[in-house]
């Protein structure tokens, strides 16, 4: 095969071809910044490109096929790495002037693991600032397109990371997640996205946004590879006191299992009304293949969904207020030159350092918490998030998985939005409540709406249920046989 061709499939074909001796990975990963050359001026994926480290990773990788060494399964398999997690001595930015000449003191858990695999990191992709988005129209650099169509948005706030792997610029991404930003990238350029169970993964060195939400997670083509890079991130951490200390299971074990007895259930509230015609019809067919392949299909209401936006937009806002306070200008980052005082320095560094939609947050935030306010917003959003938790544990008393479209319509035009942060806002409606309960949940591509653009189908699973997800949702991608390519195509 082509090397233009293999960068472009899963990881499974490339692990083929190198142990194979058919490529090196140095030539792999070779490829890999020639596409970046030729498409991300287009894209604008990266942020910034690692590639002497990218490029002596493969040279490791290389030596141990030399040497008929065992090789980790995603070894020599490039990776665009979200750019609010750390890799030692390179730029972590978070999308933000605050951190435009930040370069990482060490490294996040999860790049250390990608270097014990091997995983050769091939740059920093684009976010929306400090992950607060839904579009990557909110990074403080510069937009990114959707490969699909370079109108669209790719969605965020990963959006650099979905549009990476989409375009050929990576074959594996990794985002964080604390309302949807992995899934909701992932669905509109047509890709799986996960956000494992709260805790599963290390957040160490991940840029906090909302702690008590955010979770790393893989951006891939397939779900297999989704469950590969699970393996290699999943685990405990004792730098991350979140971190659950529970053994990890092989997630590629049960994903050929067989879905007889399996129930799934289709949200009413996210199944019914003010869906796009074309995503209404996505989660029909979507029911009647699950049916076909011997799962059980219920409905399952979700009463207090209706809350859930609200109720992260105080949660997340109050979290992020907190966490975005050590950005004073006085540490590390960006510094106002022109201030009289200390007190002067901080407000303007801050004013000169975040973004309008960064500055709204740390107010809303900020408010919610106040004396006065607090049991007001605060306690009450905890309560009903409580609420929220239950109303799931009773549905996964009822079924193995729920099911929903993990949003509304597919892809929106760049522009159409950014001024109007409410409707912003609502493009998570879907995904903001697995954040919410700490549950597992992804999304897999199913098909194409008329403006030939992705649509995703979101799956969820009861607290460490991964295997189960990956399982219901591999029998899925076998089924749908959804073609990932396309853009890659349209755009060599
Ligand atoms: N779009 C949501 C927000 O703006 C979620 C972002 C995320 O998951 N990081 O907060």
């Amino acid at each position: 095969m082509d090397i233009k061709e293999l960068i472009t499939k899963s990881s499974k074909e490339q692990r083929q071809a190198l142990l194979n001796k058919e490529v090196s990975a140095r030539e792999l990963t070779e490829a890999v910044y020639d596409c970046i050359e030729a498409s991300d001026e287009k894209i604008g994926a990266y942020n910034s490109l690692t590639k002497d480290f990218a490029l002596e990773t493969a040279k490791k990788v290389d030596e141990k096929i030399k040497n008929n060494e065992e090789l980790p399964p995603l070894a020599g398999i490039s990776l665009a790495l979200k750019d609010n997690i750390n890799l030692k001595s390179y730029p972590t930015t978070a999308s933000s002037k605050i951190l435009e000449n930040f370069i990482s003191p060490y490294d996040a858990t999860v790049t250390k693991k990608m270097k014990s695999n091997l995983i050769p990191i091939v740059g920093k992709v684009n976010l929306d600032e400090f992950a607060m988005g839904s579009s990557t129209e909110n990074s403080a650099f510069k937009i990114t397109r959707n490969p699909w169509n370079l109108k669209k948005v790719p969605g965020g706030s990963s959006g650099g990371s979905a549009a990476a792997v989409a375009a050929g610029e990576a074959t594996l991404a990794l985002g964080s997640d604390t309302g949807g930003s992995i899934r909701l990238p992932a669905s509109y350029c047509g890709l799986v996205g996960l956000k494992p169970t709260y805790g599963r993964v290390s957040r160490y060195g991940l840029i906090a946004f909302a702690s008590s939400l955010d979770q790393i997670g893989p951006i891939t083509r397939t779900v297999e590879d989704a469950a590969l890079l699970l393996n290699v991130i999943a685990g405990h951490d004792e730098k991350d006191s979140t971190s659950l200390n529970l053994e990890v299971p092989d997630f590629t074990k049960e994903l050929r299992n067989d879905l007889k007895g399996v129930k799934i259930g289709y949200i009413k509230e996210l199944c019914s009304e003010g869906l796009a015609e074309d995503v209404a019809s996505a989660v029909k067919n979507t029911l009647e293949t699950y049916k076909s392949l011997g799962a059980e299909i219920v409905e399952i209401s979700l009463p207090l969904m209706k809350y859930s936006i609200a109720v992260y937009y105080i949660v997340a806002t109050a979290e992020a207020s907190s966490n975005l306070a050590r950005f004073d200008g006085v540490k590390y980052g960006y510094r106002a030159k022109d201030a009289d005082n200390l007190y002067d320095m901080y407000v303007k560094t801050r004013a000169q350092g975040f973004g309008d939609e960064v500055k709204r947050r740390i107010m809303l935030g900020t408010y919610a918490l106040s004396s006065g306010y607090y049991d007001a917003y605060y306690k009450k959003a905890q309560q009903v998030r409580r609420l929220v938790k239950n109303d799931f544990d009773k549905a996964f008393e009822k079924v193995d998985v729920l099911l929903s479209p993990t949003c509304p319509h597919t892809a929106f035009d760049i522009g159409s939005r950014i001024e109007d942060p409410l409707s912003m806002y609502l493009t998570d409606i879907a995904t903001i409540t697995a954040n919410l309960a700490g549950i597992p949940a992804m999304n897999v591509p199913v098909g194409l709406d008329k403006d030939s653009m992705p649509i995703g189908i979101q799956l969820q699973a009861n607290s460490l249920n991964e295997a189960k997800l990956l399982n219901v949702a591999f029998k899925l991608e076998e089924a749908v046989q959804f073609n990932y390519s396309t853009p890659i195509k349209m755009l060599v």
